[in-house]
């Protein structure tokens, strides 16, 4: 499974997110799902959308 190392914000650290199957659909023309979530906490984001890479980048940094 794909994985990626982004800031958690619940939980204050680089950690590491996965894609959870995909139950809206993102998948079923070939695309990519765009969720994310944190394997610590479960917090889910969804990406493919830098302003919010940006934005928990800065929640981390603001913590
Ligand atoms: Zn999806
Ligand atoms: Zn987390």
């Amino acid at each position: 499974m794909d994985s990626r190392s982004w800031p958690c914000p619940p939980c204050g650290e680089i950690r590491e997110f996965v894609q959870p199957p995909c139950a809206d659909g993102h998948t079923a023309d070939g695309g990519a799902c765009p969720e994310w979530a944190c394997v610590d906490c479960g917090t889910a984001f969804v990406l493919g959308d830098a302003a919010v890479v940006t934005e928990v980048l800065r929640l981390q940094h603001a913590a």
